[in-house]
């Protein structure tokens, strides 16, 4: 057994933010990755200015990464479709580089990272917490920082829903849809679920979708079953004509059907800081994911580093988050069904600047963070 003041239970944005901050603050930390090497995730990869300012601060440049630049948002929908300048300049950029970037960097400042431990339970103890892996390593800790994502240790699960799958594949596409895609990421509402398209680096175009469990569970394996089903959809399908996909078949994860924010936490005796998808889960397409990873991994660092309670941190993060989710709600909801359709067909065609300001109201509006973070 070895015993840690930190452990961070995952290396994904939200584990490695949290540990190269701690790291860099000087606190003893240990992260826990499953996966041995950095890979694909389920992503549109869209890089808000958010989350663009909050990898700035962890010293991340992501077009020094090779990511592609966004400046506008197209909207299809079964009925027409519209664009609008966005709000603020956005970037793409794969996840499998990106991840990769922030825990190489948590190494960096001074974290211990084992890659390749999958930790099977956390049990709280007098103090601090008992970790068991996988492996059979077991660890002990102090505090506990929560980031394994969509899913959690059975012990440390919280009941939130898993009705819907999102899909990715990354794409070659043929020169005339490349072109059309330059600058924009472009989101189709299909009559399930919804799609975006954006380039990421090395003009690689990434096509990511979110469906129903069952629709999905429906549309058989390996790209061509998604390419017909997708071909439903004609102006994705245009897109999609001559592309060559680079994996035999999507990537897929299960996820909520709307929003979900955690309740309640372990008491001062168990230390327990919740942070990216395990602290909240934001529709994606209308929403900022890695934003709310980054930013929450910031504050969660900021807390344990002044000693601050986790329920301090889980009242903050409410106040920021809470605005955000509840407009990404509705948005999501509204593209769900038909007469919502019509009502974002009739903004994107006629009032794209209310389609800024829905972008706008999607993102979190954070505070400058403490000096340090
Ligand atoms: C369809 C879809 C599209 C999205 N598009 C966007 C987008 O365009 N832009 C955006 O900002 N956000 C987007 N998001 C949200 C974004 O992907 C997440 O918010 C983000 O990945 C959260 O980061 P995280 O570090 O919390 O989790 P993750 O990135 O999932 O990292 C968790 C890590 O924990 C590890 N792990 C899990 N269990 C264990 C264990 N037991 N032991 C050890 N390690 C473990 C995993 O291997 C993983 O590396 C999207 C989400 C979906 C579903």
């Amino acid at each position: 057994m070895i015993a840690v003041e930190i452990a961070v239970l995952g290396g994904g944005p939200a584990g490695a933010a949290t540990a190269s901050l701690l790291a860099a603050a000087g606190r003893e930390v240990l992260l826990l990755e499953r996966a041995a090497e950095p890979r694909h995730k389920v992503c549109g990869e869209f890089l808000s200015v958010e989350t663009g300012t909050s990898l700035a601060r962890l010293g991340i440049d992501p077009q020094a990464l090779g990511a592609a630049s966004i400046e506008r948002l197209s909207l299809w929908t079964p009925l027409g479709s519209g664009a609008a300048a966005l709000p603020f300049r956005a970037l793409s950029l794969s996840r499998r580089r990106l991840d990769r970037a922030i825990l190489d960097r948590a190494v960096k400042k001074g974290a211990a990272a084992w890659r390749g431990v999958s930790v099977r339970s956390a049990e709280p103890l007098d103090t601090g917490w008992r970790l068991r892996c996988r492996q059979g390593e077991i660890i002990r800790c102090r505090t506990l920082v929560l980031a394994t994502g969509k899913l959690a240790p059975r012990t440390l699960a919280d009941g939130r829903d898993g009705s819907r799958v999102g899909l990715k594949m990354h794409l070659r596409l043929a020169a005339e849809a490349a072109h059309a895609l330059a600058g924009q990421v472009e989101l189709f509402v299909l009559p399930y679920g919804y799609a975006g398209l954006a380039r990421v680096e090395d003009g690689v175009a990434n096509l990511c979708l979110l469906l129903p469990a069952g629709v999905a569970a429906g549309i058989g394996s390996g790209w061509a079953a998604l390419r017909d089903f997708l071909a439903a959809t004609p102006a994705l399908a245009r897109r999609l004509d001559g592309a060559a996909a680079l994996w035999e078949k999507p990537y897929a994860v299960v996820c909520p059907a709307g929003g979900y924010l955690r309740r309640g936490l372990p008491g001062p005796e168990n230390p327990l800081y919740p942070v990216g998808d395990r602290l909240a889960h934001i529709p994606p397409f209308t929403g900022d994911g890695l934003a709310i990873a980054l930013h929450s991994a910031a504050a969660a660092a900021e807390h344990i580093c002044r000693g601050g309670s986790p329920a301090a941190y889980l009242a903050e993060m409410r106040r920021r988050i809470v605005p955000a989710l509840r407009v990404a709600g509705v948005v999501s909801g509204l593209a769900a069904h038909r007469t919502g359709s019509v009502m974002l067909t009739g903004i994107a065609k006629y009032a794209p600047r209310l389609l800024r300001t829905i972008a706008r109201q999607t993102r979190l509006s954070l505070p400058s963070p403490p000096s340090g973070f």
